[in-house]
């Protein structure tokens, strides 16, 4: 099909997500036909270096000749059967790695498809698990402890928890309760209070919101270190630790949604890692096929997984499951994602690429419109502001996140913004060229698109 035809179809017909269409159409997006390394091709035989890892999901590279060959040989095989009733050979395999590389005691491996359906699944089987559990509570647990500005997918329970107030504007009435604890990320405090004191108050009423609610909390859900749509909202070191120790005294089962942080994003495998946190509740998508196909796991311990053992009249299973639930082509991907972390030290350059950013982005140090920079590992939010003094953001209508998307593009960059926070995602095996690359044009894009503005 020629450029102009797929362009009128996509127009037409397609419908993007998050995407107010009206625009798009105005937009004529670069139409992807190919990768190469760390670079997509569109129709037009142009090539953009992937900024963002395809929306944070890309690991090793695009058309990476071991994965290619790992998804090749098992569609030589089978590409798909079921796990209801049935066992597949690479989700037996998946699983047993999995369990050796996640933090100890987590046992336990569930496949879904999308990171909503990970947590989904974590929710549901952690409002189960009280219902089931050797000794059950004399009243039911119906509310989940969450953070405020949140993500942890679309779906509706997904949604429940999460703390994105767009979302529960338009879909509050479907919603179920949950109690917001404060991000502890300290750059939109109240005018007038000290970063010390910020972080003060947001462990104070962690603790009061807890020991509060604790009687009815199923599970306490947590984005752990990084708060990625949030705009790359990052807790003080020693937060993750904390909400692991009070939940453990209360009795509540910890969920930690490593969609985006995990898989070697924030320079450990998993970020749990780094505050020595073992949480009740693993979910993985995103980097878990490397980027390759959709996958996701909720992985668990013994003692959750317990609660539902029984005889087939207990009726006390877990009610759930997905079609295409441990998808054999996708955990195929997913084994030769983990192997080339192994083969390419990929953790290496996830540290490597972190000290190179830290290097980069200290020249936007005295930016009069960078109100803050925001990084762990290769996670980074560049926040835009109107005013670097007074915090004051850029009227709504500018969109100053997309301008610079624009921009970047221009030069061949793909990256996507949230809000007026530039998001820079290189895939954790990106190589130090490109990773300069990136930052030598959506810093001259940032400038553009302000220069712009002004204008
Ligand atoms: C992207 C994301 C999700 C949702 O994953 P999908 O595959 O898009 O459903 C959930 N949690 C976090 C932290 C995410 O970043």
């Amino acid at each position: 099909m020629q450029p102009e035809e797929l362009r009128q179809i996509d127009n037409e017909h397609l419908w993007h997500p998050f995407t107010q269409m009206r625009g798009h159409r105005a937009e004529n997006v670069p139409l992807i036909e190919s990768g190469d390394g760390f670079y997509l091709i569109d129709v037009e035989g142009r090539r953009y270096l992937d900024g963002v890892s395809s929306l944070w999901c890309n690991v090793h590279g695009h058309r990476v000749p071991e994965l290619d060959q790992a998804v090749r040989d098992q569609l030589d095989r089978i590409a798909h059967s079921t796990l209801l009733g049935l066992g597949s050979v690479p989700s037996i395999e998946l699983a047993g790695e999995l369990v050796k590389r996640a933090p100890e005691g987590l046992t336990k491996v569930f496949y879904s498809d999308s990171g909503s359906t990970a947590v989904e699944i974590a929710l549901k089987m952690a409002f189960q698990y009280h219902n089931q559990k050797p000794n059950p509570d004399a009243q039911s647990r119906d509310l989940f402890a969450c953070m405020q500005h949140a993500y942890h997918g679309d779906t509706i329970g997904s949604v429940s928890v999460g703390g994105i107030s767009i979302f529960h504007e338009i879909f509050g009435k479907l919603l179920f309760h949950s109690v917001q604890m404060p991000c502890p990320a300290a750059y939109h405090r109240p005018e007038g209070m000290s970063e010390a004191d910020y972080h003060a108050h947001c462990y104070a009423e962690l603790e009061r919101l807890l020991a509060e609610n604790h009687t009815r909390l199923a599970a306490f859900v947590i984005e752990p270190l990084v708060q990625g749509a949030a705009g790359m909202q990052m807790h003080p070191p020693g937060y993750l630790k904390r909400v692991r120790e009070l939940t453990t005294r209360y009795g509540i089962p910890l969920i930690a949604d490593e969609v985006a942080v995990g898989l070697g994003r924030t320079g450990t495998m998993f970020a749990c890692e780094q505050e020595g946190v073992t949480p009740d509740f693993l979910c993985l998508a995103k980097g878990i096929t490397g980027g390759y196909l959709p996958l996701a796991v909720t992985m668990t311990t013994d003692e959750i997984a317990a609660a539902f053992e029984g005889e087939h009249t207990d009726y006390n299973a877990f009610y759930h499951g997905h079609t295409y639930t441990g998808n054999a082509l996708a955990c195929a991907a997913a084994l030769a994602t983990l192997e080339l972390f192994d083969s390419q030290n990929t953790l290496e350059n996830v540290k490597a690429n972190e000290q190179i950013l830290a290097e980069r982005l200290a020249e936007l140090k005295d930016h009069p419109h960078v109100g803050e920079v925001r990084h762990k590992g290769t996670m980074v939010g560049i926040e835009l502001v109107a005013n670097r003094e007074t915090r004051e953001a850029f009227p709504a209508d500018r969109r100053m996140g997309h301008q610079v998307t624009l921009a970047a593009r221009e030069q061949g960059v793909i990256i996507r913004p949230l809000g007026d926070v530039v998001i820079l995602m290189p895939a954790p095996g990106m190589p130090a060229a490109q990773i300069h690359e990136l930052c030598d044009v959506v810093f001259a894009a940032i400038d553009k698109a302000i220069s712009l503005q002004v204008a």
